[in-house]
């Protein structure tokens, strides 16, 4: 997911085509549910120990091609995720983990998670066939006994397609038991429990000299307080534990090769990601959990010192963001929004391109629709009495009290029409100043707080 983009920026073709596409690929999505949604819930301690396995992978696309080859597997000390919703409860992701016990055959975890090659798959150069590979780290809980554990793809026609499986002995030698590297500096901003019973998020320092360690600090700090202070975090701070990790880079900031600015940085972080200015990834996943994984963490904010404006979220993995344009805290807390709770993008292209949607199709964000039933609209508990569906942009009603009305407003997901979100404004939107999510997006973020915090947790 790209940062927002200037109002006033110009766009290039290419742009306007990858965010069109990156759309198209969204809506094809739509209509599956995770085959595992109906399954029981598995009980942690008798499949897993508390421990964690990190899957190094190599990712290889281009247009409709997929493959996957298997690097090291990594033993972390602790699992610090979910333990009553171990088959993952939502319909997100544009793939999959999934985990057997061999010895049952019994589904014992899975979750969604998007991936770069996912977006790079929509791009012109995979259309022309140039494969790219992305590196990527997948996280599971230990199981006791032997598993099989499976990587999937979700298909444009939304079945779901195996890429890699591999039958796996908990006691083989070939498991990385080595320790973490604890050389980064930790700063805890935020305790309020045991990492397995909250969502923990972790700040990560990107682009800061070993000098610029308390500037670090004071960002993840400002970060942390922002984030407080607006909903629904605010009311569920006492779910969250925040830390920052501070590694330092060898120079101060990181790649903008559109400016022709080259930096070496802890995490090789760089503007220009898929060739838009402002979307500010760092593309090496492996590197990115080794660094994170000297602290419990469940979501990561990578954290860049640099004053110009950008971002990006690979959505349910992390997110990224600068920390010194005066929109940062911003752009940070919509960032997070998308890697934390799959939200989509609630803002307009420039474009229309609706003629290259399929009908009858509806994306799995959960703040985005093409549904108009009043009965069957994924926000129907939330709609405002009365209110017309579609909303029209200058409808009176009120929900009760004076709280923003709650409809179906046309223009979403990058669409000017045959997509309609929530509520007239919203941080996913257009709705900077004041920063607020609307009533749909608080709900889709509060279900993942449940999800890796459950309220009997606290
Ligand atoms: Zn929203």
């Amino acid at each position: 997911m790209v940062a927002w983009s200037s109002r006033n920026g110009k766009q290039t073709r290419m742009q306007l085509r990858i965010r069109m596409l990156l759309s198209v690929f969204a809506i094809c999505s739509a209509l599956t549910c995770c085959a595992s949604q109906a399954q029981e819930q598995v009980d942690f301690d008798t499949y897993f120990q508390d421990q964690a396995l990190r899957f190094e992978f190599f990712l290889f696309g281009k247009k409709s091609e997929s493959k996957v080859v298997q690097g090291p597997v990594v033993q972390e000390s602790s699992w610090p995720g979910p333990r009553k919703q171990l088959v993952f409860p939502f319909p997100y992701g544009k793939n999959a983990v999934r985990v057997y016990d061999q010895a049952s055959d019994k589904l014992i975890y899975s979750y969604g998670f998007d991936t770069l090659l996912s977006e790079y798959a929509t791009t012109p150069p995979a259309a022309q066939g140039k494969w790219r590979s992305v590196p990527i780290s997948v996280r599971i809980p230990k199981p006791k006994a032997r598993f099989r554990i499976e990587i999937l793809e979700r298909l444009k026609d939304n079945r779901w397609a195996t890429l890699w499986s591999e039958e796996i002995k908990t006691s083989d030698r070939g498991i990385l038991r080595e320790s973490a590297d604890q050389r980064g500096a930790v700063f805890e901003l935020h305790k309020t429990g045991e990492p397995k019973d909250r969502l923990d998020l972790v700040f990560l320092a990107e682009g800061y000299t070993a000098s610029e360690q308390e500037k670090f600090q004071a960002d993840a700090q400002r970060m942390t307080q922002f984030m407080f202070e607006h909903e629904p975090f605010r009311k569920h701070r006492a779910r969250m534990n925040v830390v920052g990790v501070f590694r330092d880079s060898y120079e101060s900031g990181v790649d903008e090769p559109d400016k022709r600015v080259y930096r070496n940085s802890a995490l090789n972080a760089s503007f220009n990601s898929l060739g838009i200015d402002r979307y500010l990834l760092t593309e090496d996943g492996h590197a990115l959990k080794r660094y994170a994984a000297q602290v419990p963490y469940d979501t990561i904010v990578v954290l860049v010192n640099s004053k110009r404006y950008g971002g990006g979220a690979i959505c349910l993995d992390y997110c990224v963001t600068t920390v010194d344009d005066p929109r940062s805290e911003a752009v940070f807390l919509h960032e997070f929004a998308h890697s934390l709770a799959y939200l989509a993008d609630e803002y307009i292209g420039a474009v229309t391109y609706s003629d290259l949607y399929p009908e009858g199709v509806e994306p799995v964000e959960p703040n985005i629709t093409r549904e108009l039933d009043r009965e069957n609209i994924k926000w129907r508990p939330l709609l405002s009495q009365e209110v017309p569906l579609p909303t029209p942009k200058d409808f009176s009603g009120q929900s009760q009290g004076q709280a923003p009305v709650v409809g179906a407003f046309e223009g979403g997901g990058y669409l000017r029409t045959g997509m309609y979100r929530p509520q007239r404004s919203c941080a996913m939107g257009d709705g900077l100043e004041p920063f607020q999510f609307c009533v749909v997006c608080q709900e889709a973020i509060e279900r993942m707080i449940e999800y890796y915090a459950p309220s009997q947790s606290e």
